[in-house]
């Protein structure tokens, strides 16, 4: 499987400035280029790299890095039209969807540019890299990363990184490709229940409250609105950092309880059962200050992180139907309304059990991977 290590940059100043033009560069002969290929129609790797090469070559451009900017923006009209296709983007002829259709996507000024290892190379033992700038090749730039990523790097860097400007600080995101180890056979199941006041339960009762991550949404949220009411342009540079800094702190949270969730399956030998959610949004009717909540919260991206995770720890991970499972008793299997009085209470109305509405929910996820899990490592015996 294909993990990135992320390493941070410690450029002198003379390199600070030759990265920065070379991003500027770059993301120039970017928009370039997609503005040719919305104007042509093309979007292919290939094609695009043919009808721009030479104009991005007269930019400044040596071959490898205007080879890389083409794909780049191949990449991205690529993405957009999954996006779209997805439905990310909202329905045909909707004012978004229209705004995104009607003009070719433009690069920030300090967008990322990946440097495959003809124009970057690692000394790894002495922790520095060269890459080229627009100034030439730089010195040894010095970096830093954990013994565990000097590993990963060591053994299993391949093909491409990309050079990162974010916050006043330098990246390498460096592509490591790792052999994937086949999923050990799970010794039952902990069921993991996501939701709005506890982001994700367990069915061993721990919780992770959202609380942090909903109140800092709804501060944003009022301040979006705030900044989009006033339209201007250093607004809309304001909002556009905001965004990004709050899609870095879901991702850090994501990040943590899907480590916490992973480690504790991994330890006790279990594999992790969770909700399919593919119609979260569809399912759950909200009061209005949780759909803020709800949709801007990306609980997919959990169940993505916790994937990767289980995966590099061959942790089986099998999704469940999510029907009544915060109605249903895991003691004695009753299914009624009744049997959740509140949000956090659950009480079974027919045996009496009695357990946190979310432990009681992650419980029956378990249960149900259990049996999710002999269809799906078994089909034949079903
Ligand atoms: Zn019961």
């Amino acid at each position: 499987m294909k993990i990135v290590v992320q390493v941070r940059l410690f450029p002198d100043a003379a390199q600070q400035v030759a990265l920065q033009a070379t991003l500027k560069l770059c993301n120039e002969a970017a928009n370039v280029a997609s503005e040719l290929a919305y104007q042509r129609g093309v979007f292919g790797k290939q094609s695009l790299q043919r009808l721009t090469y030479g104009q991005l070559k007269d930019m400044g451009l040596s071959a490898q890095p205007a080879i890389h900017v083409a794909r780049k923006v191949s990449g991205a009209y690529a993405a957009l039209k999954a996006n779209i296709a997805a439905g990310h983007l909202g329905k045909p002829g909707s004012p978004r969807r229209r705004a995104v259709e009607g003009r070719p996507v433009r690069f920030r000024r300090a967008a990322a540019q990946p440097f495959d290892d003809r124009c970057l190379s690692w000394q790894l033992a002495a922790r520095t890299v060269s890459i080229w700038t627009v100034n030439g090749r730089s010195g040894p730039i010095r970096f830093s990363c954990s013994e565990a990523q000097y590993a990963t790097l060591a053994r299993y860097r391949q093909g491409e990184s990309d050079l990162v400007h974010r916050d006043g600080m330098w990246f390498l995101y460096a592509t490591c490709d790792i052999p994937d180890t086949p999923t050990r056979q799970p010794d039952g199941f902990l069921g993991v229940d996501l939701g709005i006041a506890n982001l994700a339960s367990d069915s061993d009762g721990r919780r992770h409250s959202g609380k942090a991550v909903n109140r800092a949404r709804h501060r944003d949220q009022r301040l979006r609105t705030k900044l989009q009411a006033l339209g201007t342009k250093s607004a809309k540079r304001l909002l556009k950092k905001r965004r990004r800094k709050e899609s870095r702190f879901a991702a850090d949270v994501n990040h943590r309880i899907a480590k916490t969730i992973v480690t504790e399956a991994e330890r006790t030998g279990r594999g992790i059962a969770l909700e399919d959610l593919g119609g979260i949004r569809d399912r759950v009717r909200l009061r209005r200050p949780q759909r803020v909540t709800l949709h801007s919260w990306a609980f997919a991206q959990l169940g993505q992180y916790i994937a990767y995770k289980a995966k590099r720890a061959a942790v089986a991970v099998v999704h469940v139907n999510p029907a009544y499972t915060s109605q249903q008793c895991s003691a004695c299997g009753h299914i009624a309304k009744a049997n959740r009085p509140n949000q956090s209470t659950f009480r079974c109305r027919s045996c009496g059990f009695a357990e946190h509405a979310d432990r009681n929910a992650a419980c029956n996820i378990a249960a149900r991977g259990v049996t999710r899990w002999v269809s799906v490592s078994m089909p034949n015996a079903a």
